[in-house]
């Protein structure tokens, strides 16, 4: 198995930062180094830790044994009431609207707000920084966001991270855990491999499988991130409980249940499927800009629905990029918020592709 690095760092002229001491345990910067670093333009950045691409690419792992890791059946059963549940809540809902009307507005912006911000926990969080390591922060920051995108109930923070950067290790080939592409030909099989990567791939024991360490040992270094990740049932039902505790706030018993319904199963639905169609439908439809070694797509509603992961062939093409809506009409809510937090000083070392690089990945 080979991985081609992202031309990010490589074609793009390199500021070397140093870590300041104790760094193996998450970016300790002192102040004055902070500053140093964060009055960089936004350039690619090579400092001594290793670099998403590097991880990555010491991943090799032994595919004849783990191309299809087979899940336990209890890891099946929990996993089947994390689809379900959430599915039934949103019939639920349905029924309950078809015959009350409309849930009103506290519920809805629940359903919002929470979608929102959880969903930021993954994209922001789990995804460009703790996965791709595309920025810099405090490692308060980083807990922070790890524990906000727990609460989307997609998995254990690290899992999840160690899940998505074996997807980029082999992207669209044997052993990566949710492509669509894994299929023989035809139309009944596309449709098939499209059900695989939003759903399917979820009951495989690719959550599970002992080696999944192997692609997060930087990560693992981090005695907090480890412990929080090990909480993540603490997480999950915070995720009912504060939804449930603020319509009880409101109405009582009925808006606890409201609440419930609402801003819990109904929005975990929306924050699960959202973040599985990237799996899904952007590496089926939508353009492909950039030269990637797989079927990554930009798709316009999933980059608006999904906080801007939906530009998925961009983030592809810079796996190590903070910005995946890398034209200006491409819009990207998480890299909005990286935005605001560098202008903060809650963002540093914010990694953007050169123009070089851009140039030299452009499909013609
Ligand atoms: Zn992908
Ligand atoms: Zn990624």
């Amino acid at each position: 198995m080979s991985y081609e690095p992202s031309t990010i760092e490589s074609e793009s002229t390199p500021v070397v930062v140093s870590p300041s001491p104790g760094s193996q345990q998450g970016p300790h910067f002192d102040s004055k180094e902070k500053k140093a670093t964060s009055s960089q333009t936004d350039v690619s950045i090579t400092d001594r830790r290793e670099s998403f691409d590097e991880i990555v690419e010491k991943c090799e792992f032994e595919l004849d044994e783990n191309l299809h890791p087979e899940a336990l059946m209890s890891q099946k059963v929990m996993m089947l009431l994390a689809v379900l549940l959430p599915f039934i809540g949103v019939i639920i809902g349905a029924v309950a609207t078809w015959q009350t009307g409309f849930m009103g507005w506290p519920y809805l912006a629940m359903i919002l707000v929470g979608w929102i911000v959880t969903s930021l926990g993954i994209t922001i969080g789990f995804h460009r920084l703790m996965s791709h390591k595309a920025f810099e922060t405090y490692r308060w920051v980083r807990a922070v966001w790890m524990c906000i995108g727990a609460m989307s109930v997609e998995g254990a923070p690290l899992v999840w991270c160690a899940v998505h950067r074996r997807h980029h290790s082999c992207s669209d080939r044997e052993g990566d855990p949710h492509s669509p592409h894994l299929h023989e030909g035809g139309y009944w099989n596309m449709v098939k491999g499209l059900c695989y990567a939003q759903i399917g791939w979820l009951f495989a024991g690719y959550w599970s499988e002992p080696n999944v360490q192997k692609y997060i040992p930087d990560l693992m270094k981090d005695k907090l991130l480890v412990k929080l990740s090990q909480w993540y049932g603490i997480f999950v039902l915070l995720s009912f409980v504060i939804p449930t505790a603020i319509g009880y706030m409101i109405e009582g018993f009925q808006g606890a249940m409201l609440g419930l319904l609402w801003g819990g199963f109904v929005r975990i639905f929306l924050a699960h499927h959202v973040t599985w169609s990237i799996n899904s439908v952007c590496h089926v439809f939508g353009s492909r800009d950039y030269k990637s070694n797989d079927h990554s797509t930009n798709n316009p509603i999933c980059g608006v629905l999904a906080m801007g992961e939906g530009w998925h062939n961009n983030h592809h093409a810079f796996p190590s990029s903070a910005r995946h809506g890398l034209k200006w009409w491409q819009f990207d809510l998480s890299w909005l918020v990286i935005s605001a937090m560098k202008k903060c000083g809650l963002a540093w070392n914010v990694k953007l592709p050169s123009d070089r690089a851009l140039e030299s990945k452009r499909v013609r």
